[in-house]
């Protein structure tokens, strides 16, 4: 399958069609998704099945995502969740089911902006580093996100990016150093246990990349070295979270005496515009680039 991405989009579905004449254009009547899809927008396919066609098979990352029996138009919309690296599989079928064709590309995808939710989502318990941690859906979506761009970017396990690793969630009252950060939603602490400097570093940039506002916490200062992060955009922030956003986009870092960010300024993304401008703060719209 030689489709490839154009900047900022993601490939097509793969195509694998079932009995009677078998047709595998790949590339026909595939319509693309818009430039910069990935989590939240619809990407749509379209696939003309040839008069002879007995079944036609949509596939991504080889997850069948539906199946159409006979000719005729068939078309498949679905929310795309898996930006940064893809696989691609075009396997086509003979009549008597002989494997005659197989095709594998790997695609690597450049530019999907990693989109939150817009809603919040409901509140779940997860199990955490040393207990049960509260995260609701939106801020568990973009922590996710965060593995996804470790994935596509590597620098640290991907796996650090987990509710397991998170020491303290949301909704949490019971760690009074926290200043009232994680009282509300949007809060999470994920542990730097056994990671060398250069992965932390690493782990901030996913969850900035993802829409935190994230940086390194360490003892002394704080009982125990973290990662704090704080959800750009949720609903349920408390103030003090809120004023923690407002020094992250400011090149702050978000502790009395207001610091410069040690690590090296904000991540600046699309979809923060409509809350930068809302909250006074559009001169970080500067570091957008385009
Ligand atoms: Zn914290």
């Amino acid at each position: 399958m030689n489709r490839t991405t154009t900047p900022g989009a993601i490939a097509a579905a793969a195509l694998l069609l079932v009995g009677g004449l078998v047709l595998a254009r790949e590339d026909d009547g595939i319509v693309a998704p818009a430039a910069g899809a990935t989590i939240g927008p619809e990407a749509r396919f379209v696939f003309d099945a040839p008069p002879g066609a007995r079944t036609t098979i949509f596939l991504m990352d080889q997850v069948e995502l539906a199946r159409f029996s006979g000719p005729g138009r068939h078309e498949l919309t679905r929310r795309l969740s898996q930006p940064g690296r893809r696989q691609f599989n075009v396997k086509v079928y003979d009549a008597a089911g002989g494997l005659v064709r197989h095709a594998r590309r790997d695609v690597v995808v450049r530019g999907g902006d990693l989109v939150p939710p817009a809603a919040r989502g409901p509140i779940r318990p997860h199990r955490g580093r040393t207990g049960v941690v509260r995260l609701n859906e939106r801020t568990a979506v973009m922590l996710a996100n965060a593995r996804r761009w470790l994935e596509a970017h590597g620098g640290c396990p991907p796996g650090r990016a987990a509710p397991a690793w998170v020491l303290q969630g949301s909704y949490s009252r019971s760690v009074s150093a926290s200043a009232g950060t994680h009282d509300g939603g949007g809060a999470l602490d994920l542990s730097v246990a056994g990671l060398a400097p250069a992965q932390r570093e690493r782990l901030v940039r996913a969850l900035r990349e993802a829409g935190f506002a994230a940086w390194l916490r360490r003892a002394p200062t704080f009982s125990i070295d973290h990662v704090h992060a704080i959800a750009v955009g949720d609903p349920d922030l408390p103030a003090a979270a809120r004023a923690q956003v407002r020094d992250y986009f400011q090149g702050r870092d978000g502790l009395k005496g207001r610091r410069r960010d040690p690590h090296g300024g904000p991540v600046v993304k699309a979809w923060m515009r409509p809350f930068l401008q809302r909250e006074g703060l559009s001169g970080a719209l500067g570091r957008l680039g385009a």
